[in-house]
């Protein structure tokens, strides 16, 4: 199955993964995106792959577990 996972020691806090994918991620205490580590449903998978584009730090993956 597939989830997305941020590389929280880059993520930059900008928070617009966090907009665009509310059912998959959260703010960290820190201000950090954070995975609640729920799979990615297949209608969600293009939302998610521009997430991926649209970073501004490329923190944001989708990964194959
Ligand atoms: S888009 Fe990138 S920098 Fe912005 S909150 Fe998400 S992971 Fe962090």
């Amino acid at each position: 199955m597939e989830k997305i996972v941020i590389n929280k020691e880059a993520c930059i806090g900008c928070g617009l993964c966090v907009n665009n994918l509310p059912e998959y991620l959260v703010f960290d205490e820190m201000g950090h995106a954070e995975s609640v580590g729920k799979e990615l449903k297949p209608e969600d998978k293009n939302l998610a792959l521009e997430s991926v584009d649209n970073c501004p730090v490329q923190a944001v993956l989708i990964e194959e577990e």
